[in-house]
């Protein structure tokens, strides 16, 4: 790699750009994960992560990308072949099906045209139809990443309460949590699944599972083997805050500090941030005349804004050609988005400026590149940022 003076922009929709406050945070001797000062600090962020959650029920912690909190709440819950209802929002959405299978559930899948949020009808209808409660679990992706659409999971929670079913509600907000408003205790979610690297600014490594009472009872008849991600044994350690192997404890103290900013500005706060550079990178992306991945503007992601290119155009190309020139990393389109679209991330350890410098990276790029586009997205976004608060 050449030499680049300045600030490289990390400009993926996770991981995110981890604050001078954190690193410095982190920058400590790692000490020893079974003395007091250990314990000390599990017993901390164990319980000021609850606050993130908007729980007041367990939440453990892994060593692990966000992956491995899916494989937890999958495994801690559910039987050999049971049925799990979930809905193919996007890429995340479909590797999660993908591991449902492997793990030898049988999971039923809800199609979507990677465009749009789950659909909550669809659910309350299929749930309805299940007469003799076949189906274990709803699994849905809050914010799917790879399209830039939520879902709307207090509707899913209305939509199994007016099924009358008792299926566990598991919801991922590994791109969600931290920066669009979750609320695990109040839309009654069962499992929650998250990661360190996007709204809570950390670096890759940390993976959570929110616990509902509710899914820890059905942890204790649950058949499918589970050893590293047992629950059970999570919590035996956690009650006297440390964990049945190696913690990444520098990455714990990297949490500390992240939760502490997080209340500093306030969580409502962090959220509406969000919500405006959504809105600002909308109306810059409309501006160049370019279309957006998700088709439902209450599902739009304020963490995240998928681009489609246009007509033959190669996403990838746009995006290789602004990172030499810009050095500027953009998110690649996954799955059957490959080279079709490129995606901007604007969450976590973000401000006006650093949006504006990006949609400027973007500009540029799309000219250097060749894309056809209409010059002006950024003057309407830096309109936009400038006329609110
Ligand atoms: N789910 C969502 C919504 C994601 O965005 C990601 C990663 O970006 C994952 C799951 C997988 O997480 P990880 O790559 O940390 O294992």
């Amino acid at each position: 790699m050449k030499y680049a003076s300045g600030r490289h922009f990390l400009q993926i929709p996770g991981p995110t750009n981890v604050p001078d406050r954190i690193l410095r945070a982190m920058d400590h001797a790692v000490i020893d994960h079974r003395g007091p000062a250990f314990g000390e600090l599990g017993l901390k962020v164990l319980d000021e992560i609850k606050t993130i959650f908007k729980t007041q029920q367990n939440v453990v912690i892994y060593p692990s990308s966000g992956s491995g909190a899916w494989e937890a709440a999958l495994s801690n819950t559910l039987s050999p072949r049971d049925k799990v209802l979930m809905v193919e929002t996007g890429q995340f959405a479909a590797l999660w099906v993908q591991m449902a299978k492997r793990l030898g559930l049988d999971p039923e899948v809800i199609v979507s045209d990677w465009r749009h949020g789950a659909d909550a009808d669809v659910i309350e209808s299929r749930l309805s139809e299940d007469q003799t409660h076949s189906i274990k679990a709803v699994c849905i992706v809050h914010n799917e990443t790879s399209t830039g659409c939520v879902s709307d999971i207090a509707a899913v929670r209305a939509a199994i309460d007016r099924a009358d079913h008792p299926a566990l509600l598991m919801v991922d907000t590994i791109s969600s949590l931290a920066s669009i408003d979750f609320r695990m205790d109040e839309w009654r979610v069962d499992v929650t699944i998250a990661g360190s690297q996007k709204g809570l600014m950390l670096p890759p490594g940390l993976a959570f599972n929110g616990i509902s009472d509710k899914a820890l009872a059905a942890s204790k008849q649950a058949k499918l083997p589970r050893s590293y991600w047992h629950w059970g044994e999570q919590l035996a350690s956690n009650k006297q805050g440390y964990f049945p192997y190696t913690p990444a404890t520098t990455l714990l103290y990297g949490l500390h500090e992240a939760i502490a900013m997080l209340h500093e500005e306030g969580l409502e706060n962090v959220f509406l941030r969000h919500k405006r550079h959504g809105n600002a990178t909308r109306a810059a992306v409309d501006a160049w005349g370019l279309e957006l991945v998700c088709l439902d503007p209450s599902a739009y992601s304020d963490t995240l804004t998928a681009v489609v290119m246009p007509q033959g155009t190669s996403a990838d190309h746009f995006r290789r050609v602004t990172l030499e020139a810009f050095d500027m990393s953009l998110g690649t389109g996954l799955g059957r988005l490959a080279d079709k679209i490129f995606r901007i991330g604007h969450l976590g350890y973000f401000n006006d400026l650093m949006l504006a410098g990006t949609l400027v990276g973007i500009e540029m790029g799309l000219a250097r590149a060749g894309v056809a586009y209409q010059r002006g997205g950024v003057q309407a976004a830096i309109d936009y940022l400038a006329a609110t608060h």
